[in-house]
């Protein structure tokens, strides 16, 4: 008997507890309850067949709840059952789970709802002695805060999970089209709706195993559903492609499902590499253990995976070793210093060695420390935009994101700032990008990096966010990390959330060199690459952090190459940095899915896949160095003076970015406004200029 079969779709509101005594809903529901038992046998009580948003009234967590009330904080269903039904299996089926609901069966806690928010199905023991004769009561929930999900579909299955779950089984391989050999990688099972199912797997080594989604270190695993009908898909994250393949198989049967990749995205010369990742057993939250970590990093097709867990060096070499699996990567040891001002991403490390003190809170001395006993260290400042301990870096508290300035004093310190942290993304996907092209304004040469900050198998995919690095890449076994940490610091790197963004200047300078001998026109080329199951509809060109180009593409999924675009720009009059930017609908597919920000700043969520690259910097004024807005601008004070007609003038010929770090040297210390006579002079200012104006002011206003 089909799982699906004995689902009783209950009219929404009909659905909700203690309305269904006496109507005639309810005697058909008792009925079908009755069939399905009968043609079940033992494989499955209805407990309750509809969806209920759950949540807190008044305060709908996202647009898509504002206009649905939530039927109550948390569901209480009671139903009939035997005391003999110990050691059966609860099925649920939840959705847009992000805090902790607890799972009660007559007052006892047997689990919780899974930390996720795809839509899904959770499988939870029913422990002995937890059922009664008679009525029983079930409560999902209330979690402790503002969370709202859909939850329901919630079925009793009499045995215990390996049989309720397992009853069926799918040998899956999934075979590198290559070399015709196993590959690491991701099974993700769902049922024809999209739901990822209940299931259980074995593989050798240990498969990580979560709800609708396995991760096997050599392509090969024997998992165990329900009879019924799935699509099974296979992918190892961005560079190569996906596999599919529906399968329906029955009670004690057994089928092949063989799933073929190819490597699409070509990166020759550039190392895959997550700087920010974590393990429960060594940070105490998320849910991967250390041996998971290996599998879903090999899975995902990581190949420089840094350790970075909270104020502790670890090493990965013996338990990937011990997977098989230092000949798919090479495990740095690196440590996320962890303050109350701020996290920083930091490696390499000797695994001996000491770990920097994270009780220091000066960040010059804080990096200094970081730094100390190698020069060749990479420090990343990690999520500024979020809030831990109540200190947010680029908070604008702390940071003016007009002008790039730390209002703490002093520089920056840091080699670079995750503009993209998939475990943390921002509603505004930009926020962080432009914060970052602010610090370049004010001459923080800083790279951008991508991470994933992943504590978990498939709450939040490890190596979803990512940096592309500049360094050999011939065997992902015997990366050169000197090497990679020294292309990292110098800008020869690419931000990766699906899309990679490539770019040129005069088919010559890429990300990380000074261009230098441009000629009167620049001619710049992007091209965007991502695997054939992700789209791409824009590319945006930035010089200084002010667009100058953009243009929509096709948008095809299909193919790798998603555009080619060629821009020819004047010179400008000083140096820039070009940054290119692509992007595209967010992946909403199970096996790849864009979480939603865990701390939003709006209820509106429009998840998008992004390409950055780092910049190609222009020495347009034929210095033979870059030279950043600020200089230009404390240069044309320096020539023109502060007489606000004749420095507007002046600064006509540079653009916006300058006009902007001008600005900031001229607002007196604490003010917000204008003097009459700037104010005065900005009405017949350059546009360039009274934009750059505006901009610095907004920037003095936001705290
Ligand atoms: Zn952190
Ligand atoms: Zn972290």
């Amino acid at each position: 008997v089909e799982h699906g079969r004995c689902h009783w779709r209950a009219d929404e509101r009909l659905a909700s507890p203690g309305q269904r005594t006496g109507t005639l809903a309810s005697a058909l529901a008792a009925l079908t309850l009755v069939l399905c038992s009968a043609s079940a046998g033992a494989q499955g009580v209805v407990i309750d067949g509809g969806m209920h948003h759950l949540g807190t009234a008044g305060a709908p967590e996202w647009d898509e709840f504002a206009s649905d009330p939530p039927e109550g904080r948390g569901l209480a269903l009671r139903f009939q059952g035997s005391a003999r039904s110990a050691g059966s299996t609860l099925l649920i089926r939840q959705r847009d789970v992000k805090l902790d609901w607890p799972v009660r069966l007559n007052g006892r806690t047997i689990g919780r709802l899974f930390l996720m928010e795809v839509d899904l199905v959770q499988s939870l023991a029913v422990p002995a002695d937890t059922m009664k004769d008679g009525e029983n009561l079930l409560e999902i929930g209330p979690p402790s805060g503002v969370d709202d999900v859909v939850v329901g579909e919630v079925v009793l299955d009499s045995r215990p999970p390996g049989q309720a779950i397992g009853g069926a089984t799918l040998d899956v391989r999934v075979i590198d089209d290559a070399t015709g050999r196993g590959l690491p990688s991701r099974i993700t099972v769902v049922d024809p709706r999209g739901v990822l199912v209940a299931l259980t797997a074995e593989a050798e080594p240990e498969p990580a195993v979560r709800p609708g989604v396995v991760y096997t270190a050599l392509g090969r695993a024997r998992v165990g559903v329900r009879p019924g009908r799935y699509t099974v898909h296979a992918t190892r994250g961005f560079e190569y492609s996906l596999a599919s393949q529906e399968v329906t198989v029955g009670a004690g049967q057994r089928r092949p499902v063989v799933l073929t990749l190819r490597r699409e995205v070509p990166t020759p010369g550039l190392v895959a590499c997550d700087t920010h990742i974590h393990t429960l057993t060594r940070s105490g939250h998320g849910d991967a253990t250390v041996d998971e970590r290996l599998v879903t990093l090999a899975g995902e097709g990581i190949e420089l995976p840094i350790a970075t867990e909270h104020n502790l060096l670890a090493d990965n070499t013996a338990p990937a070793q011990r997977l098989g699996l230092l000949s798919a990567l090479t495990p740095v040891v690196g440590d996320e210093v962890t303050t109350r001002r701020g996290h920083f991403c930091a490696f390499p490390f000797d695994p001996t060695g000491s770990v920097p003190d994270a009780r220091l809170t000066y960040w010059p001395d804080l990096m200094k420390a970081i730094r100390a006993g190698s020069s060749g260290r990479v420090i990343i400042l990690n999520h500024p935009r979020d809030d831990h301990d109540g200190f947010r870096p680029f908070g604008p508290s702390h940071f003016n994101a007009a002008v790039g300035e730390d209002r703490d004093g002093g520089a920056p310190g840091f080699d670079a700032v995750e503009v993209i942290n998939s475990g943390a993304l921002q509603s505004d996907p930009m926020l962080v990008v432009r914060d970052w092209f602010a610090l370049w304004n004010h001459g923080h040469e800083v790279t951008a990096v991508g991470a994933s900050d992943s504590h978990d198998v498939s709450r939040f995919i490890v190596g979803q966010g990512r940096t592309y690095i500049a360094c050999g890449d011939a065997d992902p076994a015997r990366i050169d990390v000197t090497e990679a940490c020294r292309s990292l610091r110098a800008g020869r790197a690419l931000v990766s959330l699906g899309l990679l963004a490539r770019l040129t200047v005069n088919d010559r300078f890429g990300p990380g060199d000074l261009a230098t001998g441009v000629g009167e026109r620049l001619r710049v080329a992007v091209t965007v690459l991502g695997p054939s199951w992700v789209r791409a509809d824009r590319v945006e060109l930035f010089a200084n952090g002010v667009k100058v180009r953009e243009q929509d593409i096709a948008g095809l999924s299909g193919v790798v190459e998603k555009a080619r675009v060629v821009w020819t720009l004047p010179r400008p009059p000083h140096d820039v940095a070009l940054v290119a930017v692509a992007s595209g609908p967010g992946v909403t597919a199970p096996f790849w899915a864009i979480p939603r920000p865990y701390q939003p700043s709006t209820r509106t969520w429009v998840p998008r896949v992004l390409g950055i690259t780092n910049p190609v910097r222009v020495d347009a004024d034929g210095s033979g160095v870059w030279n950043s807005p600020r200089y230009y601008a404390q240069f044309a004070i320096e020539i023109s003076g502060t007489e606000p007609g004749r420095l507007f003038r002046f600064l006509g010929a540079y653009d916006e970015a300058v006009a902007t770090q001008a600005a900031a040297f001229c607002l007196p210390a604490g003010q917000d406004h204008w003097p009459p006579e700037v104010a005065k002079a900005l009405e017949s200012a350059p546009a360039a200029v009274r934009k750059g104006f505006a901009a610095c002011l907004a920037g003095a206003h936001s705290p």
